[in-house]
């Protein structure tokens, strides 16, 4: 059975570190799609050049465009036996597509990793990013810091700044929780608890996943 999944939760919960974390150890592909918009902006393709101001101001860049990235990207043969996806849906319209885009596929497993407000605020303000492969930094390395992956510089995210962090998560209530209870009562959804230390969080995450695959086809 493919291992589709999808990674839900407020900016900061630690999504796309656990995905890349269990991509590397399953052998999947992680999908994340604002690691692709930030790729699109650094490249300077049409698609970067209209969504920077979006992403710069903490909101969503169009549905239409998600969901025509997201399908691409889910044809491509290495997503056809399992993929993990970090930061799509974020909108209860993206998520009817996205069950539109994979039917006839295996179910989709969902877990949601909660973390109170005040944790996420914290982690936010403290995020840093490699300026030159955009991988997020592990927490502890400062400013000073060197990527540890390319040895680039280590920079905010421009929308990790306190006035848009405050925007993104308004708009996290608003239109992205909305997707969690599209979700919670399928027998495949799981949710679990990320304020707990990362190590904690990747082995609730595994076995969520164990569970919510064990014989739970939709
Ligand atoms: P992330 O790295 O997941 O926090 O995404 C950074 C920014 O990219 C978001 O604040 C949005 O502006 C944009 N973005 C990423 N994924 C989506 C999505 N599924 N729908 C709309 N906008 C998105």
């Amino acid at each position: 059975m493919a291992l589709n999944l999808i990674m839900l939760g407020p900016p900061g919960a630690g999504k796309g570190t656990q995905a890349e974390r269990f991509a590397r150890t399953r052998g999947i592909p992680k999908i994340s799609t604002g690691e692709i918009l930030r790729e699109a902006v650094q490249a300077g393709t049409e698609i970067g050049l209209r969504a920077k101001s979006v992403m710069d101001r903490g909101e969503l860049v169009g549905d239409e465009v998600m969901i025509g990235i997201v399908r691409d990207r889910l044809q491509r043969p290495d997503a056809l036996s399992g993929f993990i996806l970090d930061g799509f849906p974020r909108t209860v319209a993206q998520a009817s597509a996205l069950d539109a885009m994979l039917d006839g596929r295996d179910p989709l497993i969902v877990v949601d990793i909660v973390v109170p407000e005040q944790e996420l605020i914290r982690r936010l303000s403290t995020r840093l990013i490699c300026k030159e492969c955009g991988q997020t930094a592990p927490s502890g390395d400062e400013l000073s810091s060197r990527c540890r992956k390319c040895s680039g510089e280590l920079v905010q995210r421009t929308d990790d700044s306190q006035g848009v962090v405050r925007e993104r998560l308004r708009i996290y209530h608003a239109s992205t929780e909305p997707v969690v209870n599209f979700y919670r009562a399928r027998p495949t959804f799981r949710s679990i608890d990320g304020a707990q230390a990362a190590d904690q969080v990747a082995a609730d995450l595994a076995a969520a996943i164990a569970a919510a695959g064990n014989g739970n086809v939709r």
